[in-house]
């Protein structure tokens, strides 16, 4: 009896340990390092990367001639910002031409009126942003179907040529993986795999099964790229836009087994989105990142374009947006697509400051 007691007392001290030691790692872990990632191109490189430098952005998303790509990678290393390699699978040229997604009569009709469509702000078309309530929007770049073999084929091998001709790189920042339609691919292709999958769930309605087989196989493609760069070089890291939006399911991000997953909180176009639609996707974006991959980080993305015809989003409005995401989302991390309108407009880069120096204030 003793015994028994004198156990069960040192049994009760090892758990009081064991808690107070998990307790102690837990606060001891570090917190995770912001990723500031900047989407945009190499033209002025000095500036670009002094942009960064003064924004305190750590991550550089371009794409070019490798040449260009490595004389960008090496002035960026030496102010300690990594790029990253913009991969986006766009059926461009005529030898890709039969690889590309098919949609419905109704949604070519529609891509046939958006091109045409001469207001300046294209009549509130998203472009390849979430659809204003009852607007019919489709994407005007024509997109590979990933659900052939061959385009598989294709992306992974521009991604491995890309990595061994540009070894500098901090890794791969992929794009446009999604529809042109927001839903799913018609190609034959497509509906011959779509036919199998219905086989296989009997009990979905048809809608339903479409709905989860251009999800599946969405998702399943991205996490493939992702693995593939990984097999290139395990250190480097997979980064992404989720876009075009997936209408079934617009925020799928964090089924994506990658390192830094950008989703919009706040769109480039009018009208700019309710402060309720900023903070909870920012809310999601960020505190549900980890559900199904501990490796991803939920990185909220922000659409900036200044003085365009299509778009022109005020100072007021990106600071007005900044500080709902500052508040809602407990990160520092952030994305910004298009970085070059950063780089050009000095209002722009000074709400960045401004915000910058709130959440230090914030921090301490
Ligand atoms: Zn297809």
């Amino acid at each position: 009896m003793r015994v028994a007691r004198c156990r069960w007392t040192v049994l009760s001290l090892l758990a009081l340990c064991a808690v107070a030691f998990a307790q102690e790692g837990a606060e001891k872990a570090a917190p995770e390092k912001p990723w500031r990632g900047g989407w945009g191109g190499m033209r002025d490189p000095e500036k670009v990367i002094a942009c960064a430098r003064e924004l305190q952005f750590n991550a550089l998303i371009v794409n070019g001639p490798v040449d260009r790509m490595n004389d960008f990678i090496a002035l960026a290393k030496k102010e300690g910002i990594d790029v990253y390699y913009w991969f986006s699978p766009i059926a461009r040229g005529k030898e890709l031409e039969p690889w590309r997604q098919h949609m419905r009569p109704e949604d070519e009709q529609r891509l046939l009126e958006i091109r045409a469509d001469k207001d300046p702000k294209k009549s509130g078309y998203q472009s390849g942003g979430e659809p204003l309530p009852g607007h019919h929007d489709v994407l005007r770049a024509r997109l590979l179907c990933f659900h052939r073999p061959e385009v598989i084929e294709h992306c992974k091998r521009k991604i491995a040529e890309t990595m061994k001709a540009c070894p500098g790189l901090a890794g791969v920042a992929l794009d446009y993986f999604g529809y042109q339609n927001y839903r799913g691919c018609h190609c034959p292709v497509s509906e011959k795999r779509f036919e199998a999958y219905r086989k296989a769930n009997p009990d979905l309605p048809r809608d339903k099964a479409f709905e989860q087989f251009s999800l599946t196989t969405l998702v399943d493609t991205i996490n493939e790229m992702s693995d593939h760069v990984r097999s290139i070089r395990p250190d480097a890291k997979v980064a992404i836009h989720v876009y075009p939006t997936f209408l079934p399911e617009p925020l799928y991000g964090n089924r994506l087994n990658l390192d830094y997953c950008c989703q919009t909180v706040a769109w480039f176009f009018e009208p700019y989105w309710p402060d309720e639609k900023v903070r909870r996707y920012t809310r999601i974006v960020v505190n549900e990142a980890k559900k199904h991959y501990p490796r991803q980080q939920g990185i909220p993305f922000v659409g900036v374009y200044v003085g365009r015809k299509i778009a022109d989003k005020p100072p007021e409005r990106l600071a007005r947006e900044l500080r709902l995401i500052r508040e809602a989302g407990d990160t520092q991390s952030l994305s910004v697509c298009t970085f070059g309108d950063l780089v050009k407009h000095e209002a722009i880069r000074a709400v960045f400051k401004d915000a910058l120096d709130a959440t230090d204030t914030t921090a301490h």
